[in-house]
């Protein structure tokens, strides 16, 4: 199979795209800005490494109560 080199730095654009925005959300939400779901509309929540302990395995991060978003903080 042909990797069209093209259409790979088209990919590699848009989740490089994706990862800063997703950053942004992060940052706003750190610094308790409301941001909203991109799906569902749902206000996004921190979840700190000590709340997901004892929550049902769920990782750290930024989440929506419908999971539709979840970014781990491992990035940052
Ligand atoms: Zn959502």
């Amino acid at each position: 199979m042909n990797i069209d080199l093209k259409q790979f730095a088209a990919l590699q654009k848009a989740s490089k795209n994706s990862f800063a925005k997703q950053k942004q959300i992060v940052k706003k939400v750190i610094a308790g800005q409301e941001v909203l779901c991109p799906t569902c509309q749902q206000p996004l929540y921190l979840l700190t490494p000590e709340q997901s302990t004892s929550a049902s395995g769920e990782n750290s991060g930024i989440r929506c109560k419908n999971g539709c978003t979840d970014i781990q903080l491992d990035f940052v």
